[in-house]
């Protein structure tokens, strides 16, 4: 029986905000047995045990935090993509790498991931396998690793956007077979439903992918096969598709509007807004060669997107935190921290920003719950304060206790291949 006692000045449960420390939180053999005000002297009391390297601890023992949440949830990644790689010919000559290059990669992402406190990740899908291989490797892995769940594969119009990511589909013939071919390696079917954005001209590039009676077919398809469905998709007409035929999440969802989020909260369709791309291409417009007239719409759509995500909260529609890393300036790990501050920005309350990279992705998909309460397995983040003081302590995770060990976390840089 390893005992691990966590004694912390607040923390965050996943819904609430506790401030009123000390409290100590109890855990058996991983599983949280009772969180508690600790004495007064607790400070003194427990030793501190802090591994030299990232390493476990020894299970038994006792550790004394400013600050303990749940372990963060990235929504929506790519984990083959760098995004830190910003010259666009080496992005475009790796589609070609060969596998053990893609799965490097992907390795040294996913330690991104968990150097940034993230320890369950939704890949967004990769049309090289890639996702699907790391989920096998992982299995094998012993070490500190977070839950992975992927699309594998995704699925798009043949000839329309997304050949990195989804598979080509004919016509509405050969949408049930390609569902039935990439479910078995999906935890959640994930659809190319429109272009990106067209930023010179505000505009979508290219139709949406399927129709109304196409996008219905896919929902139902999954929903026999006891998918998830969530799709990439911007723009009026693609977001009318997407909420009417009831995907399960809309990612990016950029043109949002009032009637389009009205639907989805009455629906309870999920909104994984991905600020981050798109605010990388206004931070540096200069990479792209935007002028300044581009900047002004990319100032624009971004307002708009911060409103919409607000007046989201306020309906009631379930809010994800994904940050597309992997794309063209999003970076692993830490562009979960920066949409962290995106949705605070656009108004939500820390306690909102939170539950959007905890428990909220963890409910909508039926994961394991990692909320801080009696009898549940402990998947928690210690940071080196309180966000709730300062959202800067976000960008500093500490450690993770996860599966009755402790892990110290050291900087993303520092971690290899
Ligand atoms: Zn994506």
């Amino acid at each position: 029986m390893a005992a691990f006692r966590l004694v912390v000045d607040s923390y965050f449960d996943g819904a609430a905000y506790h401030a009123a420390g000390p409290y100590a939180m109890d855990m058996v053999d991983g599983v949280i047995q009772g969180v508690a005000a600790a004495p007064p002297d607790e400070n003194a009391a427990v030793a501190v045990a802090a591994p030299g390297d990232a390493s476990a601890a020894p299970a038994a023992g006792a550790l004394r935090a400013p600050f303990a949440m749940p372990g963060l949830v990235e929504s929506h990644c790519h984990l083959f993509l760098d995004g830190a790689e910003l010259n666009v010919q080496v992005r475009k000559a790796y589609l070609k790498a060969p596998l053990p290059e893609m799965m490097a990669v992907a390795w040294r992402n996913l330690q991104a991931n968990l150097a940034a406190g993230i320890t369950l990740i939704r890949d967004a899908g990769d049309f090289y396998g890639v996702n699907t291989h790391l989920k096998q490797n992982l299995r094998r892995h012993l070490g500190l690793k977070p839950e992975l769940r992927s699309a594998g594969r995704g699925l798009r119009k043949a000839g329309q956007y997304g050949g990195f990511i989804g598979v080509p589909i004919t016509d509405t013939a050969g949408i049930v077979p390609a569902i039935h071919g990439v479910a078995p390696e999906a935890d959640d079917l994930k659809i190319l439903l429109t272009g990106i954005i067209d930023f010179e001209h505000g505009r979508m590039k290219g139709p949406v992918q399927f129709n109304l009676d196409e996008t219905r077919l896919i929902v139902e398809t999954a929903r026999q096969l006891r998918l998830h469905t969530f799709a990439h998709c911007s723009g009026p007409e693609g977001l009318q598709v997407a909420a009417a035929a009831g995907i399960h999440s809309i990612e990016h969802g950029f043109f949002m509007s009032p009637d389009i989020l009205k639907m989805m909260a009455d629906k309870q369709i999920a909104w994984d807004p991905t600020f981050a791309p798109v605010y990388f291409q206004f931070a540096r417009p200069e990479l792209a060669g935007w002028n300044a007239e581009t900047v002004r719409r990319l100032d624009g759509i971004l307002k708009q997107h911060f409103e919409m995500a607000a007046l989201a909260d306020e309906l009631g529609v379930p809010l994800l935190a994904g940050s597309d890393a992997g794309s063209y300036g999003v970076a692993h790990g830490t562009g979960l921290i920066d949409e962290l501050f995106f949705l605070r920005q656009a108004g939500l309350s820390m306690e909102k920003v939170l539950a959007a990279a905890t428990s909220t992705p963890r409910r909508l998909w039926g994961a394991a719950p990692a909320n801080i309460a009696a009898g549940q397995p402990a998947d928690l983040l210690i940071l080196a304060g309180s966000p709730f003081d300062d959202p800067e302590f976000l960008r500093q995770a500490k450690a993770i206790y996860r599966g009755g060990e402790l892990f110290e976390l050291q900087p993303a840089a520092a971690s290899a291949a």
